[in-house]
């Protein structure tokens, strides 16, 4: 029979890789609740007019990426392939938009993608979003609360923050008339993707690695001589905010993202360290996309980052926290009369220690094999039940680690014992 293995792109996180992701998103909650922002769940299936009508029809991720599918009433539904269009779904439906909000999510996302290093088709973000603020000082804060987060998680050094204003929409389709106009000079020198956007999504060719449509870049229009006043007024302002707080930046006049709702200050945070897929942070301003979704207008910024991207990051710069033993005490106890009297000896320990990790050897066997086994784990302690402390009520503590003699001792000391000893 063959086996069944898990759908490509879509990966599975074992327990010693699952340190590294408690790590992450344990700073990411403790950060973003530092800011005010309060966590929303949502569902992982949507209608697929959500994301057509935010997304973008012309963009890669609804004409190539979606997983939809039909349900039993024949009604098309979606895997969501990025967390914005659902969190102002909801926000929408749940009336929270008539005060600012501060939102923030996590979890999986789906895209058809070809899977590779830092790419898969279920990845796993962690958004932010923010509702009811026009001013600048909100895009500020929000790219400042992801710069805590490099600096809490120890990867600062290795990013750098990109900021671009794509202005107004009527900006951009200034913008478009001019770049059309200069790219379709150059028809021939562009690659086939890139030819093709020409037409449906041409702003999205600045985001070409293709090395001989970037050449052909270099010389393009800039987006940034056709801003309309007010986006030029709030970029200027927020790179005051940042140079405020020091968090450095470059300027990046082709950084347009590929989702069409957004408009004036779009961000990515980039690295070197993980090759092709070096974007691990992207967001931007979106204030025309809740009355698009059908509520009142209502502007709107946010950032999205994608955690498999920083796991990588924190394995490349070694900054992961190391894998624990898989036990901090190994039971061993051979024998029924041992087994029951270790069962609710150590049912007591739990209640006095609840952070020691404690593995009870089960299964029986021999007394020389679980000991054996206990050495193995990694423990820093074996607690030992045979017959000799069965008959006089007792346990034996030994240390795995040093060298030196067991102790015995009678099983009501046992929890005092080592809460003075556990101390690292
Ligand atoms: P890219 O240019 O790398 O394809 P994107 O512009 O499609 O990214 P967004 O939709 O803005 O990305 O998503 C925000 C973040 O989510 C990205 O910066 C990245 O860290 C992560 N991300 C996006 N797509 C994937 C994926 N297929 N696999 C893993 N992480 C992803
Ligand atoms: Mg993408």
């Amino acid at each position: 029979m063959t086996t069944i293995r898990a759908i490509r792109g879509m990966n599975d996180i074992l327990p010693e890789e699952s340190v590294a992701w408690q790590y992450l998103e344990s700073a990411i909650a403790a950060v973003l609740d530092s800011y005010g922002y309060g966590e929303i769940r949502l569902p992982i299936v949507e209608q697929t007019a959500l994301f057509r009508r935010s997304i973008g029809e012309v963009t890669d991720i609804v004409e190539k990426e979606m997983y939809s599918f039909d349900d039993r009433n024949g009604e098309s539904l979606t895997l969501r392939p990025e967390g914005t269009a659902g969190c102002v779904r909801a926000a929408i439906q749940n009336s929270l938009l008539g005060v600012p909000q501060r939102l923030w999510y996590s979890g999986p996302m789906f895209r058809y993608e070809r899977p590779q290093k830092g790419r898969q088709r279920q990845f796993h973000q962690v958004g932010a979003e923010a509702f009811g603020i026009a001013t600048p000082d909100i895009d500020a804060e929000l790219i400042l609360l992801s710069a805590r987060l490099w600096r809490l998680l120890g990867v600062a050094d290795h990013v750098q923050l990109q900021i671009n204003s794509i202005g107004s929409s009527g900006a951009r389709q200034a913008y478009r008339t001019a770049l059309v106009d200069y790219l379709t000079g150059h028809r021939e020198a562009l690659d086939e993707d890139s030819q093709r956007r020409l037409q449906s999504n041409p702003l999205r060719i600045l985001d070409s690695k293709h090395p001989g449509t970037r050449e052909i870049l270099a010389d393009a229009p800039v987006l940034t001589d056709y801003l309309d006043a007010e986006s030029r007024a709030d970029f200027a302002r927020l790179g005051e905010l940042l140079q405020a707080a020091s968090v450095p930046y470059v300027v990046n006049p082709q950084l347009v993202r590929g989702l069409d709702y957004y408009n004036k200050t779009v961000f990515e945070w980039v690295t070197d360290k993980l090759g092709a897929q070096g974007t691990i942070c992207a967001g931007g301003r979106y204030d025309g996309l809740v009355e698009q979704l059908g509520g009142k207008p209502t502007p709107g910024v946010g950032f999205a980052l994608g955690k498999e991207r920083l796991v990588l990051l924190l394995e490349a710069l070694a900054v992961a926290p190391p894998v624990p033993a898989a036990a901090d005490i190994y039971v061993v106890n051979a024998g029924t009369a041992a087994e029951v009297a270790a069962v609710a000896a150590l049912e007591t320990l739990r209640d006095a220690l609840p952070a020691l990790r404690i593995v009870q050897h089960t299964g029986g066997g021999s007394f020389r094999s679980q000991l054996k086994k206990a050495d193995k784990s990694g423990a820093r302690w074996a607690l030992i039940w045979g017959e000799d402390e069965v008959a006089s009520g007792t346990v034996t503590v030994k240390s795995l680690r040093e060298q030196g003699p067991q102790e015995s001792m009678v099983v009501a000391d046992l929890p005092n014992y080592l809460a003075q000893h556990s101390a690292p």
